[in-house]
């Protein structure tokens, strides 16, 4: 599985995209820069999106890559939360803000076809194992474990301040983890109000992983908070020689051969 990281920012500037992510060319993982960090071929190769949740900086691209490939006569499957998905439909694709294209528009099927995904129940999609694992957020948030057949599994936790053990143990086990780490450790009262995570967060959650015995595979930061970011890798540097883990922030057009 090749791995693709379009975005690993929090916001967006010109050389930063939001948080979003390739798999193989053909399955998104969010959409907040499936667009704005693809050319057109690109899109037109995207046959399915896992969606986290419904926040703009997860789903922002969604119109533009369903407008760009319009005329191709493909349907791209979007999997997200009955939550997620609802919230796409009636305040993104709504004919208000941009054309419902969950609806055919004329001859050709529809753009998109909604997918409602369960916590703890896993599914296949376009030929890869999921596993949407539910995780705290201020609004209904899955994390996926995507697993190759036969290969390696990546996991991404979505936004949240919460423990993400789950990803990476027992038969979920995934080989990458890429998580959230959206503040500094100083920034804690604005990271617990937004339900993000900081370092410090982090660490005392992977403390918790490593006293129940649990291996800590790669992890890789995304959601970096632009203008912290040089905060926010330094601490999670030390997070990551302190506990001897292999924790590293991502970065735009980095690509993980899992
Ligand atoms: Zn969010
Ligand atoms: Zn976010």
């Amino acid at each position: 599985m090749k791995v693709r990281i379009l975005g690993a920012h929090k916001f967006e500037s010109r050389h930063a995209r939001h948080t979003c992510f390739l798999i193989d060319g053909v399955l998104g993982l969010d959409a907040g820069s499936l667009a704005s960090s693809l050319g057109a071929a690109e899109q037109g190769d995207v046959q399915a999106v896992l969606l986290t949740h419904q926040h703009f900086d997860h789903v922002r691209d969604l119109p533009t890559l369903g407008l760009t490939t319009l005329g191709d006569g493909k349907t791209i499957d979007l999997y997200g939360l009955a939550e997620t998905n609802d919230a796409v439909h009636q305040h993104l694709l709504n004919w208000d803000l941009y054309p419902d294209l969950t609806e055919p528009l004329g001859p050709e099927p529809a753009k998109f076809k909604l997918n409602s995904v369960t916590p703890q129940e896993g599914f296949r999609a376009i030929g890869y194992r999921v596993s949407p694992i539910s995780v705290p957020h201020t609004v209904p948030n899955v994390g996926y474990v995507i697993r190759a057949d036969p290969g390696g599994a990546v996991a991404y936790t979505g936004d949240t301040d919460g423990d993400i053990s789950a990803f990476f143990k027992d038969d979920l086990a995934a080989d990458v983890v890429f998580l959230e780490v959206s503040f500094p450790n100083r920034l804690h009262d604005q990271a617990q109000i937004t339900k993000h995570m900081t370092p410090a967060g982090l660490r005392s959650h992977l403390l918790e992983a490593l006293k129940a015995g649990i291996r800590i595979p790669k992890m890789v930061a995304v959601h970096m908070s632009l203008e912290h970011q040089d905060e926010i890798v330094e601490q999670i540097a030390s997070v990551g020689e302190e506990l001897s883990i292999d924790l590293t922030p991502g970065h735009e057009d980095m690509e993980l051969e899992v």
